[in-house]
């Protein structure tokens, strides 16, 4: 068996990437930020001060275009809102470079069409 030429190489790990995103769990991307808000009750004492304010709440929000979308998570929930996002960035990253691996083996191959066409 001779070398595994450059095409192959890159066709593996295309594979092994591919491999590993399928891999990737429940995911949502943005950030949380932790607030202390006011309330609804005009008599209630967090319009006084800020001590008095009610929190924290962790919201999450994530940018969908133009628009920004927040949901409230349980401060229960946080520990597994961080993995969402942590798999989210992975998934991002991820899918970068096996973009970028299937540029090189497609213009790899527009290449190897266009040296065959000139032998004829
Ligand atoms: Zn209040």
């Amino acid at each position: 068996m001779g070398k595994k030429d450059q095409e192959q190489l890159w066709a593996e790990e295309f594979q092994r990437l591919k491999k590993e995103i399928s891999e990737i769990g429940i995911f949502r991307n943005g950030s949380i930020s932790k607030r202390w808000q006011t309330c609804g009750n005009s008599r209630c004492r967090c319009k006084r001060a800020k001590e008095y304010r009610h929190g924290p709440y962790y919201w999450w929000t994530t940018k969908e275009k133009t628009k920004t979308r927040a949901i409230l998570v349980p401060s229960e929930m946080l520990d597994e809102a961080y993995v969402y996002i942590e798999n989210s960035r992975l998934l991002r990253k991820k899918m970068k470079i096996l973009a970028k691996l299937a540029d090189k083996i497609v213009q790899n191959r527009v290449k190897k069409y266009r040296e065959k066409s000139k032998k004829h």
